[in-house]
């Protein structure tokens, strides 16, 4: 792959990529979508990362399916579809990973202990292979689109990050591949994280500013389903994520929220996403 983006750059093109782990569905499209029109060659990445799980989640049952990912990938006109092995990525004896150490202390990182590390590390490692000029990331992982966009910062990488908005099923519920595994009655109650996020959208529309009084509003919401477990509801500037009493302009409400044993997320920013 790497010598083959090296090849491409020789010749003048440029390129983009989609990170993503696979099980595409539309939230992936949107991205690769987005990314076919910015430059002459587009690569999808699919790869599955054991770094950025714990060793209690769910990288073994991750849902997987390859051949429907590339068949979808080619009716997208991706160029590459890049699907490393874990051994190619970790080789035995592996020893080197990347650490932002402000965003990623709070939300998911919070309570994903070394999430961020290893996500930041595939992602270095992914654009060191693939060389890509832009690069796409989805809003539904909100502070992941910023750890990364700070990574790029920080470390000059010489890479373009776009973030493109949250696609939903039309009930509302965010696309997901752990969303796969909700049974009939969870799907329905998955629901709850985007009927929170409407109530505080509803909430600040009418005047309501007070980050406690939307957090309360919104814990009461996702309470009514019987088998949903709130891990965080937060509410945070979206540029630096530090905690807001007060919602206004370029606000991050973030949740992550078990619904069984599923642990799904959501987010919404108040105005324009801040750059
Ligand atoms: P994943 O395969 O879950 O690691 O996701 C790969 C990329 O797709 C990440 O940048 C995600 O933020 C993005 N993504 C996942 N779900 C959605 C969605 N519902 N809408 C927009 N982007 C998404």
């Amino acid at each position: 792959m790497q010598e083959r983006a090296f090849a491409l750059k020789r010749a003048g093109k440029t390129i983009s990529c989609v990170p993503t782990m696979g099980f595409l569905h539309q939230g992936h499209l949107s991205l690769i979508r987005a990314a076919r029109a910015s430059a002459d060659v587009l690569v999808v990445t699919i790869f599955v990362n054991p770094a950025q799980f714990g060793p209690s989640e769910d990288y073994r049952t991750y849902p997987r399916d390859p051949e429907r990912d590339l068949r979808l990938c080619r009716q997208e006109q991706v160029d590459i579809v890049f699907a490393p092995e874990a051994c190619d990525i970790y080789p035995d004896g592996y020893s080197t990973y990347i650490e932002e150490t402000d965003l990623s202390r709070w939300l998911c990182g919070a309570n994903r202990p070394g999430h961020f590390r290893g996500v930041a590390t595939v992602v270095t490692k992914l654009f060191n292979i693939v060389q890509p000029d832009l690069a796409y990331f989805g809003q539904k992982d909100y502070q992941q689109s910023r750890v990364i966009m700070k990574m790029v910062k920080d470390l000059n990488l010489p890479v373009r990050i776009e973030v493109c908005p949250i696609v939903r099923e039309d009930d509302g519920l965010a696309m997901s591949s752990r969303n796969k595994y909700l049974n009939p009655e969870e799907r329905q109650e998955a629901l709850c994280l985007y009927r929170a996020l409407s109530r505080a959208e509803e909430l600040v529309i009418s005047g309501e500013y007070s980050a406690a009084k939307i957090r309360e509003e919104m814990e009461a919401v996702i309470g009514q389903e019987v088998h949903s477990r709130i891990d965080y509801i937060e509410i945070r500037d979206g540029k630096t994520l530090e905690p807001r009493d007060q919602v206004g302009e370029g606000t991050l409400i973030a949740l992550a929220v078990f619904i069984g044993k599923t642990r799904l997320i959501d987010n919404l920013v108040i105005g324009k996403v801040p750059g």
